[in-house]
């Protein structure tokens, strides 16, 4: 339902691309749904948004965000349950995020209710790109750019706030082989590492290529200054199950992206009487319990993937399995409790779904 009391303008474009494409077989953000919605702040104010055609944008060579890199993002799903409905997942918490992550990079905030409004509108638009096949989903893809034409450096005058959308399949498929990194740093304290923001994943690249190269899917990050904690995994959370228990990194610090899944999975374990720390972990400990057998799952929390099952750590050039007949059965009946949530097959106790 369109918002009466915000005004934004709609133009649906006439050329839907929705019968091209391969609805069985969706690669993860190559797709994109027909419109996209705009919101340009100028003069101290956001102006009106526009929903309307997906297409490229055309931008100035020295627009600020290109150059410095005061860009943030979301990522958040509409999933499609069994009646029709379509339910967005706790987009109150994404909204809350990217004011934070406004804040630290000095770009305007959008209140909550906007932002959720706004994605809301777009998702209405395009409803018909919400997958009904089981486990898709459509992802959705806020984000804030500083566009002054200038390149001094100073929080940007200008910014685009876009969303676009993208019908997408399951993302992960097999279990993930990771490596402890002890020497490049994902976050440091003081540093941008709670904000999502584009350098992050920009700096992440180059230690995640080394690790692929020695056969890695993805980087289990450790803190900045000892690399004696762990902090997440890849662009995920990170959860480990230690003598029947599940546990993971303490979020008080400011180098640790705090991730909805996560806080859900935490929420989720709770209910269920699933026993949960969340506190400092170190590497040693991981270590040693998983080479006594006292770590008998783990795996890494996000949007995109819900839960990633992690099948092999790597430490200092020793590889250690997780047991491949451990039943994981705390993170099985976790996965499956949100996914029978987001398919509307829960009662949504926790008040956590909004329906479109
Ligand atoms: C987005 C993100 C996460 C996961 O957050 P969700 O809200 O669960 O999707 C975790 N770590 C990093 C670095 C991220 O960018």
């Amino acid at each position: 339902m369109i918002n009466e009391t915000l005004p934004i303008k709609v133009n649906k474009t006439t050329e839907s691309r929705i019968n091209q494409i391969d609805w069985d077989n969706l690669p993860f953000g190559r797709e994109f749904s027909d419109h996209m919605l705009v919101m340009n702040y100028s003069d101290g104010k956001w102006q009106t948004p526009e929903i309307k055609k997906f297409e490229s944008l055309k931008l100035h060579p020295a627009t600020s965000a290109i150059h410095y890199g005061q860009s943030i993002f979301e990522g958040m799903k509409a999933t499609r349950a069994d009646n029709g409905d379509v339910l967005l997942f706790r987009p109150d918490m994404n909204a809350k995020r990217f004011a934070e992550s406004c804040e630290r990079m000095c770009m305007p905030a959008i209140s909550d209710e906007l932002f959720v409004d706004l994605v809301r509108n777009l998702v209405e638009v395009d409803n018909e790109w919400v997958p009904k096949k089981k486990g898709y989903s459509l992802y959705i893809r806020p984000f804030m750019f500083a566009t002054d034409e200038f390149i001094g450096i100073k929080p940007s005058d200008n910014y685009s706030f876009i969303i676009f959308t993208c019908p997408v399949g399951v993302y992960y498929t097999k279990p993930v082989n990771v490596k402890i990194e002890e020497f490049y740093t994902r976050a440091s304290r003081g540093g941008v590492g709670m904000a999502k923001t584009a350098g992050n994943y920009a700096a992440s690249l180059y230690p995640a290529k080394k690790g692929q190269e020695e056969g890695f899917d993805q980087l289990i990050w450790t803190d900045g200054i000892e690399h004696k904690y762990i902090e997440e995994s890849g662009t995920m959370n990170v959860v480990f199950e230690i003598d029947g228990k599940l546990i993971s990194p303490a979020e008080d610090t400011d180098t640790i992206l705090k991730g909805i899944t996560k806080r859900s999975v935490v929420e989720v374990a709770n209910h269920f009487n699933i026993p949960f720390e969340e506190r400092k972990i170190t590497v040693e400990e991981v270590i040693a319990a998983l080479r006594e057998g006292r770590l008998t799952d783990a795996f890494g929390a996000g949007t995109a993937a819900t839960i990633a099952p992690i099948a092999k750590i790597g430490f200092r050039g020793e590889l250690v399995e997780i047991p491949t007949n451990s039943p994981r059965t705390f993170s099985t009946k976790i996965k499956n409790y949100l996914d029978d949530l987001q398919a509307g097959k829960e009662k949504d106790i926790f008040n956590w779904l909004v329906k479109v």
